[in-house]
């Protein structure tokens, strides 16, 4: 879906296609560079990263393998619940692993801290963090993901993986949904 065709509910766009394509592509050589000869498992939160997930592993030199982790921490609106709940663990034992977890937003970081510790617990070699968008106030939170596309106002973004009540994430384009959407 092209941000045309729904025109009327977006107030601006934030990152074109295009933009989002080179700069996944500008982290994924980061990312190739700092792990060279070491494997590489990409951790992927559903449902959101999916989009990233896709086009930042085909967009790595290298192999690597996936696996996806899905855990809900916001209600069906706009605001954090406050409550991270795992609904589906790793397939993948990731003892001795390299693992990097991919998001596409980092808002209050609630819920990687979560994950971030979940994983830790697990004996992995080594657990970072790659997202697209950070958000301010991600800049408290008690870890910090070593690739970051963009960091960004603190607005509600759709688009690219990012849903309001499950619409927008086939979105092409992030963009900031417009209020009368949402209110
Ligand atoms: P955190 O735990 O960092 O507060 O929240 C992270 C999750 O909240 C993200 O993975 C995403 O699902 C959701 N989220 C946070 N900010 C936004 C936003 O601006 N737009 C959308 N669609 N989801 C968001
Ligand atoms: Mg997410």
């Amino acid at each position: 879906m092209d941000a045309a065709h729904v025109e009327q509910d977006l107030v601006n766009i934030l990152f074109t296609e295009k933009q989002i394509q080179e700069r996944l592509d500008e982290m994924a050589q980061q990312i190739a560079a700092d792990f060279e000869g070491r494997d590489l498992l990409l951790v992927g939160i559903l449902r959101g990263a999916v989009m990233v997930m896709a086009d930042l592993a085909r967009a790595l030199p290298r192999h690597v393998e996936m696996d996806w982790i899905a855990i809900s921490s916001y209600g069906s609106g706009t605001k954090s619940s406050g409550v991270v709940r795992l609904l589906k663990d790793l397939d993948t034992d990731i003892t001795g692993r390299h693992v990097l977890i991919v998001d596409e937003i980092v808002d209050t970081g609630l819920t990687l801290s979560w994950l971030v510790n979940s994983l830790g617990s697990r004996n992995a070699a080594s657990v970072e963090i790659a997202t697209l968008l950070r958000k301010p106030e991600a800049l408290t939170m008690s870890v910090e993901p070593t690739y970051v596309g963009w960091d960004i106002p603190n607005e509600f973004v759709v688009g690219y993986g990012l849903d309001y009540r499950e619409k927008y994430r086939n979105l092409r384009d992030i963009a900031t949904l417009a209020p009368h959407v949402y209110t």
